[in-house]
């Protein structure tokens, strides 16, 4: 079936959104991006499950997405169907001292309220602009914690359209990913074990974390955190400041003067001039370290 024909009855299947030609600056926290072909934005589990059997059975390329956070998408866009976990998918449920909260939830959402319950644990993730799907898959850290040492288990769809619990060793967490994305399957719901303590505490480790952030990394441009991986015994942020790469600029996209590992879009950047930047950093780190860079972000599209 041709993607034009797709239109009609992924419409009739599924009882949430089927968006064409969306921009995808619209969903990126980097506001680069072509257009997907299709976007789905389900409604329930049963729109999850249609829209990744009707991808597998038309041999259609499904991309799936949560807040769009890590997220390179290249200027010609995104062929085949992305499918976006975030609103509709964000109950967030306390009990006891777990914490079991839908892959659309987002962190610093999850970090506030298991605050308020008086739950420590998630007070690394309080900034991290994660959907809970994407803090998984990514295994998403900071202040030297990750996702992975607070997540109990994980309700996945596989690849089938079956519903499967994994605890935390069959997520297969590592540095800053998971076996999410090998497996291909998609997120619906983790828990999260935390420690019982005091909710003013833990509030305010949460703000100090926030504070923290707001001091270090360009906020007030868009950007999609660290591009790069930091390489073992080594912050990549160090080597990117080091070969004097800070305030390097291609088009709209600008290596941060605060945090070298990030480049922001000053303006209407392209994916291209992000790219160009990338792989000039990467040379000159390479030439100066004899250290190939690895990203940490996900380029995806064409
Ligand atoms: C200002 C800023 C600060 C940041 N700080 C940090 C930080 O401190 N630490 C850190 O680790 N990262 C950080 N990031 C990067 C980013 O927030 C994380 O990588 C985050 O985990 C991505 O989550 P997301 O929901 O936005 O995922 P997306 O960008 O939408 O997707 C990322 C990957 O996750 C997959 N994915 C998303 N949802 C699902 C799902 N439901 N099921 C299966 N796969 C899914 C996608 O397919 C993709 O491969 C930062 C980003 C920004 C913009």
């Amino acid at each position: 079936m041709q993607i034009g024909e797709v239109q009609q009855p992924l419409s009739s299947l599924i009882r949430g959104d089927v968006l064409f030609g969306q921009s995808m600056r619209e969903h990126t926290s980097w506001r680069i991006g072509g257009p997907a072909d299709i976007m789905v934005l389900p409604a329930c589990v049963d729109d999850i499950r249609t829209c990744v059997l009707f991808a597998r059975e038309q041999g259609i390329p499904l991309t799936v997405m949560g807040n769009g956070s890590n997220m390179l998408v290249k200027d010609r866009g995104i062929r085949g169907i992305v499918l976006k976990i975030s609103r509709g998918f964000n109950r967030i449920e306390i009990i006891g001292t777990t914490v079991s909260a839908e892959a659309g939830s987002l962190m610093p959402v999850v970090a506030v309220q298991a605050a308020e319950a008086g739950l420590s644990g998630l007070e690394f993730a309080a900034g991290i602009p994660a959907s809970v799907g994407g803090a998984i898959s990514m295994n998403a850290g900071a202040h030297g914690k990750s996702i992975g040492e607070v997540v109990r288990s994980a309700v996945i769809l596989t690849q089938d359209g079956e519903i499967r619990s994994l605890d935390r060793e069959e997520i297969g967490f590592a540095y800053r990913k998971s076996g999410i994305r090998e497996k291909r399957v998609v997120v619906l719901n983790a828990v999260f074990a935390l420690e019982p303590g005091n909710p003013a505490e833990i509030k305010m480790k949460n703000q100090t974390n926030l504070k923290k952030r707001r001091q270090s990394q360009p906020l007030e441009y868009p950007n999609a955190g660290s591009v790069f991986a930091n390489p073992p015994g080594q912050w990549a942020g160090w080597l990117v400041d080091q070969v004097g790469a800070k305030g390097m600029r291609v088009g709209d996209a600008l290596v941060s003067d605060k945090h070298a590992n990030f480049i922001v879009n000053v303006g209407a950047a392209s994916a291209a001039d992000v790219l160009e930047l990338v792989g000039q950093i990467r040379q000159m780190v390479f030439k100066k370290f004899n250290i190939e860079l690895k990203l940490e972000i996900q380029v995806v599209g064409e």
